[in-house]
């Protein structure tokens, strides 16, 4: 027996079920909202709250806020920046974001208590139901066919039991994964991961029109001091704050002992005394957590639930880019949904359903593959050491580099180097 609509059974509480609500499973309720459906948009935390994480938007994250409907303006509250500055052998370089067709000239920086509130807003407003001080703890199987039908999960302040049914699940609870875990989707060891931490500090650095990197982070806990593969920043936050992190790869040898809060210490201790990263200017504690990168976690749809975000390892691996992804991810799933629920159950709308992992691997498949390798080269200190001597000193050749580890090509109709990106992007398979 099906609602009129046809889309969902009687003892249903949604036409979907979006678990958390960062900024895939934001993006995505949005986008559900909009195209009319019965959107129930679940999440442990109550909002404004904080996320660990750099604040930092490249224009492809920019982008996706624009597809969104959301003003991105200096007076709607963003903080506008124009380009990278990369610091690293002596030099220090200013790169302005290449001017593209697909993506605007500026990147952002919003802190993520309130980013992260303005989108679940915009979800709200969509017509998204949620529900906050909702943990999801497992899901829903149907028992004769496997297939994900639901969530269960402890909601309010006296952490109530909930179950809570719909056709199809977007598991979008970041690098945890709880809801991934709970069916038997592991992560894939092969990928790489990521490491960083973050932590504000009052300094008279906060109004930046860039976005700066540091490539030189040294291990000097070893006999030998090493170059580690990843890199420092520092983002001016506008309001007489910098957000100043650091985040390495796994593929390094000193991935697992390294200790991350002292490193940044010792980093930061290094930065000239006026700049004000010193402990009597911090403003909180340090803040760490995994970026789970090049598509870790898959398959991204298995009968029933769809992984979108960080639940599916979207952080690009070039960078640690990853809010950009979530919300490109989610929007991705939530066409296939809505293309899904518009068809009977059976066939026809789980050939709707596996269109999203195609779309994925067309919109990031390859560049993740890249992204892979780079990050398995990078890892050897020699290739990161030559990488930052001979690369940096060459203006032209880091336009280049900005171009990939960004992820800011046009694919059709761009310069030279675009045209390069996108034939090594064809060239590689599918991460
Ligand atoms: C230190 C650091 C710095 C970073 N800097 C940047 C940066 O500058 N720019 C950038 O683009 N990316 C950055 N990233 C990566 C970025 O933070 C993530 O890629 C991005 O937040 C992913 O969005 P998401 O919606 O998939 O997951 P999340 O943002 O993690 O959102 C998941 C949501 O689900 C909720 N949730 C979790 N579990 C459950 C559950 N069981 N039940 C209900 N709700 C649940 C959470 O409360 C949260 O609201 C950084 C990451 C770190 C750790």
């Amino acid at each position: 027996m099906t609602t009129s609509t046809g889309r969902r059974k009687h003892d249903e509480d949604a036409d979907v079920i979006v678990v958390g609500a960062g900024p895939a499973g934001s993006t995505a309720a949005t986008y559900l909202a909009r195209a009319g459906l019965d959107v129930l948009l679940l999440e442990k935390s109550v909002f404004p709250r904080e996320k660990v994480c750099g604040d930092g938007l490249t224009p492809r994250g920019v982008k996706q806020l624009i597809d969104l409907g959301v003003d991105t303006r200096e007076e709607a509250g963003w903080l506008h920046n124009r380009g990278l500055r990369v610091i690293g052998g002596g030099i220090t370089l200013e790169l302005d974001w290449p001017d593209l067709a697909s993506f605007p000239p500026y990147g952002v920086v919003r802190p993520r208590q309130d980013f992260d509130e303005l989108l679940a807003r915009t979800a709200q407003r969509a017509g998204a139901r949620m529900h906050e001080q909702t943990t999801v703890i497992g899901a829903v199987t149907d028992e004769r066919t496997g297939r994900v039908v639901g969530v269960q999960g402890k909601t309010g302040p006296d952490r109530t039991p909930v179950t809570y049914r719909a056709p199809l699940v977007l598991a979008c609870d970041g690098v945890s994964a709880r809801l991934a875990l709970s069916v038997g989707i592991d992560k894939q060891e092969s990928r790489p991961m990521g490491v960083a931490v973050r932590r504000y500090y009052d300094s008279p650095r906060s109004k930046d029109d860039y976005l700066e990197s540091h490539l030189e982070l040294w291990d000097r806990s070893g006999p030998e001091p090493s170059l580690l593969p990843g890199y420092g920043w520092i983002f001016g936050m506008g309001d007489g704050t910098v957000n100043v992190g650091l985040g390495i790869l796994s593929t390094s040898k000193a991935f697992g002992s390294t200790d991350y809060r002292a490193l940044m210490r010792s980093w930061l201790d290094g930065t000239p005394e006026e700049w004000g990263f010193r402990e009597h200017n911090a403003v909180g504690k340090i803040g760490g957590a995994a970026l789970p990168m090049g598509f870790n976690r898959t398959p991204h749809y298995s009968p029933g639930l769809l992984l979108v975000g960080d639940a599916g390892g979207m952080v690009n691996p070039f960078n640690g880019e990853g809010i950009g992804y979530a919300m490109e991810s989610a929007r991705l799933a939530a066409e296939c949904v809505v293309q899904a629920l518009a068809r009977p159950e059976g066939p026809a709308r789980e050939r709707a359903l596996e269109g999203y992992q195609v779309a994925l691997r067309e919109a990031l498949g390859s560049y993740f593959r890249l992204g892979n390798v780079f990050s398995k080269l990078i890892g050897k200190p020699l290739i990161m050491r030559a990488a930052t001597k001979y690369g940096l000193p060459h203006a032209r050749l880091m336009k280049l580099v900005l171009k990939l580890l960004a992820g800011l090509y046009d694919p059709r109709d761009g310069d030279a180097y675009d045209k390069m990106i996108t034939t090594a992007t064809r060239l590689a398979p599918s991460a």
